[in-house]
């Protein structure tokens, strides 16, 4: 799987619908739109994004933002209208309730909503507002289930993914899953994803851009033709003869806080950006 991001289609989505919607707001539907393109991590239609950001009312006054895909809109097909936008200062304090239950906080959702005629948004928002990101993506990956709906699978998780990635056992959807989401975050400093075993991945970044291109690159990690050709046998990230691509597969900490995850392809078989310079060795990037 590899990115299908385009600067010339990037350009023109801001170009259709900045004016209206601001730039973070378009590229959000645009990524939001290449993951939706990919069946394999869009499984049964799932899924869903967000982005962090300014509303301003009628008194002209600035409120923090959480712009969300809204339940039931196709993200291969979403539209800036299909990502209402809500209070987040309300929806964050929520977290300190003990309980919620699916009705009340879909409730909760709809009366915080900044326009009363928006969609309603996904019952995943609160897992998206509890985290601190601003760009935060939601997939159903196939790849990521056919691990954790596995018995053992939160060790076959981390054996893929590596300690960048957080592993949250198994919660019921809901407003429990949002708060075991923003716990497992907090208590995971640096993580760059978050797999919810028997649900799906989650992953975040400070761009458009980035947040999708760490989810295509996780997804990506788990199918690495040379992880499986590796001769030790030992798990993947211990095995210094399957590093290179095993690094090549996920972009550096450094390069998903600074947006900058392209780079050139490091696997003839699976070619997928890397992190290295473009100046890397070969030896260093996997070929
Ligand atoms: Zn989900």
């Amino acid at each position: 799987m590899r990115s299908r991001w385009s600067d010339e289609e990037a350009a023109a989505v801001v170009a259709r619908y900045g004016a209206r919607w601001g730039e973070e707001l378009a590229l959000r539907t645009y990524t939001s739109r290449l993951l939706g393109a990919e069946d394999r991590l869009v499984l049964h239609g799932g899924g869903n994004t967000s982005v962090k950001g300014i509303f301003t009312n009628r008194l002209g006054e600035a409120i923090a933002a959480l712009y969300v895909k809204a339940s039931g809109h196709d993200l291969a097909t979403l539209e800036p209208e299909g990502l209402p936008g809500l209070d987040l200062g309300y929806l964050r304090k929520l977290r300190a309730l003990e309980a919620l239950d699916d009705e009340a906080m879909a409730g909760e959702l709809r009366t915080h909503l900044f326009d009363a005629r928006s969609a309603t948004p996904s019952l995943e928002t609160l897992v998206h507002a509890f985290l601190p990101e601003k760009f935060v993506d939601h997939t159903h990956a196939d790849a990521i289930l056919a691990l954790s709906n596995q018995i053992g699978g939160e060790r076959l998780v981390r054996e893929a993914l590596g300690d960048d990635v957080a592993v949250l056992g198994y919660v019921r959807p809901g407003f429990q899953l949002a708060r075991a989401v923003a716990d497992a975050y907090e208590a995971n400093a640096g993580c760059r994803g978050m797999v919810w075993m028997r649900h799906g991945l989650m992953t975040w970044g400070p761009t458009a851009r980035a947040s999708y291109e760490t989810m295509i690159d996780a997804r990506a990690a788990y199918a690495c033709p040379r992880r499986r050709r590796c001769p030790s046998g030992r798990p993947s990230h211990a095995c210094d003869r399957w590093r290179p691509c095993c690094a090549a597969a996920w972009p550096s900490r450094a390069a998903t806080r600074t947006g900058r995850t392209a780079g050139r392809s490091c696997c003839r078989s699976s070619p997928r950006r890397c992190w290295r310079s473009s100046t890397a060795t070969g030896a260093a990037s996997g070929r």
